[in-house]
């Protein structure tokens, strides 16, 4: 079991994702870091609480911090808070994760999984 708190790079799927992580877990894998996710899904049993990030989970201080689907409730960012750099995906542009974070993806999680791995497979 991997320990989140010590990862340089760490993919966060929240419950945007619908509990279906296999792109979160392709794209981890094609740019070498750890998975993580939000407490909902650790809640429906998706990744063992030990994955889980927040005041009730991991504290992260990771380089890269990749969170697709998470709407950015306090009790989440918490677990972000000594990250470096921050990359967030949400299709709400009002959600509370984009003013804490340093890049803003207003999209579809799922089109921009695809697109980065597409891009990080050499376009294939
Ligand atoms: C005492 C207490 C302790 C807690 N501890 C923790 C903790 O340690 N960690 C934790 O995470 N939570 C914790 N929580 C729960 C926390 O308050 C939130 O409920 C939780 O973080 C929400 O998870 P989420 O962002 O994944 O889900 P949601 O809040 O439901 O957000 C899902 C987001 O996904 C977006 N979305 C949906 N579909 C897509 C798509 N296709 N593409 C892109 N975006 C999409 C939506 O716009 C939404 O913003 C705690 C709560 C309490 C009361």
């Amino acid at each position: 079991m991997p320990d989140l708190s010590r990862a340089e790079k760490v993919v966060v799927a929240g419950l945007g994702t619908g509990g279906d992580l296999e792109l979160i877990k392709e794209f981890a894998s094609l740019i070498g870091a750890a998975v993580g996710v939000t407490r909902p899904l650790a809640d429906m049993g998706i990744m063992p609480r030990d994955y889980q990030i927040g005041t009730t989970g991991v504290s992260l201080r990771a380089k890269t911090v990749f969170v697709f689907g998470a709407s950015g409730a306090p009790h989440f960012v918490y677990g972000i808070r000594d990250c470096g750099t921050i990359v967030a995906v949400n299709t709400d542009r009002e959600a509370p994760i984009f003013e804490n974070c340093d890049y803003c993806v207003v999209a579809d999680l799922f089109d921009v999984l695809k697109a980065l791995i597409k891009e990080l497979r050499g376009g294939k």
